[in-house]
């Protein structure tokens, strides 16, 4: 497949309420989308790293400006017949895992397009759907929480995450735990705390947590090990899982028994693929994340969750959870499973941006030809 032309999209997608985690709070969502034409066919990729380099060092400026100046002219004109391929002309440039994952993520859905095999079952699938569990942020008041709970238990989301943070933490933990007793639980700290917090992870024990995820810093798993050694609930990484090579030495050294994989944040759907099968050669679950992506994002994570090492409900959500109107069409929607819980289908179709929308939302665009 030979890139023929490229187009860099900054978008800022105003979200129905502000997202408050341990990082801090965003009331859009900053992503680069990118179309990439091969002859007649066309596909596109996202990659949500958010308006400021909070969650990860990236950031969507950034993510533009080196996907603009960098990557899109390594990938321009080549001829790139395996996703292997196009890594190995970005390699060149150190990390960057967001801004290499929309073109990584792009090229899996050319592939798709071109090939007509649906993304999920190139990617090594043979499920068509997967649970789905419910995700609250930081809310004003613990009533509002147990609220919100209530009506993700009525609803059957098989788990219940909720962020953590300083501030929002132990008494929140007990207030949920004492009125849902039973609900599989699990917390994500978004890298909030030190190993000097271990007697606070300590007391979270007693909650029957199915996890901690991401409690210590974003770029860290010697700490991790230690923590993990330390209390019985399973640790997770997230932010801290950006590459193989880190994972890898995450299992070795025990730093989790859980791993979230998000494409965007570990450089594309070819490099997700590869986390999983080591992850599942060493008996270490995973689960699969977005980062509020469009439809089009979003539909990238989905095809990657149908994996069958996926198997912790995964953080996926509708497009209605976020978005008055999603950027992209179709949006994504939940559907039940026959077990009754919510879940949702392998992308029949990939979704992708509806013109004037884009149009809306743009910050900047450019096009390399
Ligand atoms: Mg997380």
């Amino acid at each position: 497949m030979r890139i023929d032309r490229i187009e860099l999209y900054h978008v800022a997608m105003p979200l129905i309420y502000p997202w408050r985690t341990a990082y801090g709070e965003d009331a859009a969502i900053h992503a680069v989308l990118c179309r990439i034409v091969s002859g007649s066919v066309d596909a596109w990729g996202e990659s949500a790293p958010f308006a400021a380099p909070c969650y990860s060092p990236e950031c969507a400026v950034g993510v533009f400006s080196i996907a603009r100046d960098w990557l899109a002219p390594a990938l321009l004109h080549q001829e790139l017949p395996t996703s292997t391929e196009l890594q190995n002309r970005l390699a060149i440039y150190k990390g960057n895992p967001f801004a290499k994952a929309m073109f990584d993520n792009a090229w899996w859905s050319l592939k798709s397009k071109i090939s007509g095999e649906p993304l999920h079952r190139l990617l090594g699938a043979t499920r068509d759907q997967i649970p789905v569990g419910a995700d609250f942020g930081v809310m004003d008041n613990t009533d509002d929480l147990l609220a919100a709970i209530d009506s993700a238990v009525a609803d059957k989301f098989p788990r219940v995450k909720l962020k953590f943070r300083p501030g929002w933490d132990l008494e929140m933990l007990r207030a949920v735990r004492q009125r849902f007793p039973d609900q599989t639980f699990h917390i994500d700290c978004n890298s909030g705390y030190r190993l000097k917090d271990l007697p606070l992870f300590q007391e979270v024990d007693e909650f029957r947590l199915a996890m901690i995820e991401q409690p210590l810093q974003h770029d860290d798993v010697i700490d991790h090990a230690e923590l993990q050694r330390q209390i019985a609930t399973p640790v997770c990484l997230d932010e801290s899982a950006t590459n193989l090579r880190t994972v890898q030495q995450a299992l070795q050294l025990g730093s989790c028994r859980y791993v979230n994989v998000k494409p965007g944040r570990v450089g594309g759907l070819t490099n997700a693929v590869a986390i999983h099968d080591a992850c599942q050669a060493a008996g270490i679950p995973c689960w699969v994340g977005g980062m509020l992506e469009s439809a089009t994002g979003a539909a990238h994570c989905v095809a990657l969750g149908m994996l069958p090492n996926f198997t912790y409900p995964a953080d996926i959500f509708p497009s209605s959870r976020f978005y008055h109107e999603d950027l992209s069409s179709p949006p994504l929607e939940l559907m039940t499973l026959p077990d009754g819980t919510p879940g949702v289908a392998a992308p029949a179709t990939l979704p992708e941006p509806v013109t004037e929308r884009l149009k809306q939302r743009t910050l900047e665009q450019v096009v390399l030809t």
